[in-house]
C-alpha cells in the first residue's frame, strides 16, 4: 500500500491532507530523512513530526468502560471512543467494540480493527467465558443457580433457550455470573426472569483477560500474551 494511503487510513487526515504533510517534510524515517508519498518503508520506521506512527492495523485494546458511557460511534452523550485518542475513531479498518456493554454496565470491553479476531471472540463456537458481577435489588431466592444452569431458560421474545450459565452467590444481593454467549441485555433479562432486578453490573473477565490494574476509564493495548490468554 502506498505510504500516503497507509497514513491516511490511520486517521492522520484525508489523502490530500497527508500529501501536505509529505510536502512539508514532516514525514520522515527514524533517522530524520524526509520520506515521499510513494516510498516503501516499514510502518515502524515512519515518523510524523519525529513521533512514531499510531499502531498498524491489527490492534486489540482493553478498555475499563465506566458506567454511563455508550458503545456507539454516534450516540448523544459520552461514547467509549471519547476515552481513546481521537485519531483511533478515524481509522480504516474501523476500530469496533467487540460486542457491547450497556450504557450502565462497567468493566472490561475489548476493541479491535481485526474483523477475524472480532468474529472469533464473539462466536458462540469459541465458548469464551464472560464473567459478570451483579448487584441485585432483591435478595436471591435460592433457585437461581439451578435455573441458570439448566440450559432451558427462555428469555422473552427469544426462540432458543439460553446456554447453561454458572452462578456463584457472593451474598444475598451480589452474584457472579459466567456466560458463554452474549444476547441483548442478557444478564439483566436473566435476573428479571427469576423475579429480580440488576441494580449494577460489571464485567470482570473476558476469556483469560481481566482488568488487572486498569482503572475506570483507562485503556491499554493488548500484548501478544494477552491474545494467547484470551482464548
Ligand atoms: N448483559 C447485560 O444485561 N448487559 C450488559 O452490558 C452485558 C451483559
Amino acid at each position: 500500500m502506498k505510504l500516503v494511503k497507509h497514513i491516511a487510513n490511520l486517521g492522520y487526515g484525508s489523502r490530500r491532507q497527508v500529501q501536505w504533510l509529505f510536502r512539508e517534510g514532516r514525514i520522515t524515517d527514524a533517522q530524520g530523512e524526509v520520506l515521499y508519498a510513494d516510498d516503501k518503508v516499514a510502518h515502524d520506521a515512519i515518523r510524523i513530526d519525529g513521533e512514531p506512527l499510531d499502531p498498524a492495523p491489527g490492534m486489540l485494546l482493553l478498555l475499563h468502560k465506566p458506567a454511563g458511557v455508550t458503545c456507539s460511534t454516534k450516540d448523544a452523550g459520552r461514547l467509549v471512543y471519547d476515552l481513546l485518542p481521537p485519531r483511533y475513531r478515524l481509522r480504516d479498518p474501523v476500530l469496533s467494540t467487540v460486542g457491547r456493554l450497556d450504557r450502565d454496565t462497567s468493566g472490561l470491553l475489548l476493541l479491535t480493527d481485526d474483523g477475524q479476531l472480532l468474529h472469533r471472540i464473539i462466536s458462540p463456537k469459541s465458548n469464551l467465558p464472560k464473567v459478570y458481577e451483579a448487584t441485585l435489588a432483591r435478595p436471591l431466592r435460592g433457585d437461581e443457580a439451578d435455573v441458570f444452569a439448566s440450559g432451558t431458560l427462555m428469555l422473552e421474545s427469544e426462540t432458543t433457550p439460553l446456554r447453561p450459565a454458572v452462578l456463584e452467590v457472593i451474598d444475598a444481593t451480589h452474584a457472579r455470573l459466567v456466560l458463554t454467549e452474549g444476547r441483548y441485555h442478557q444478564v439483566r433479562r436473566m435476573f428479571a426472569a427469576v423475579g429480580n432486578h440488576v441494580e449494577a453490573l460489571h464485567r470482570s473477565r473476558v476469556g483469560g483477560l481481566s482488568l488487572d490494574g486498569l482503572d475506570d476509564g483507562r485503556w491499554r493495548m493488548a500484548t501478544a500474551d494477552d491474545v494467547v490468554r484470551l482464548f
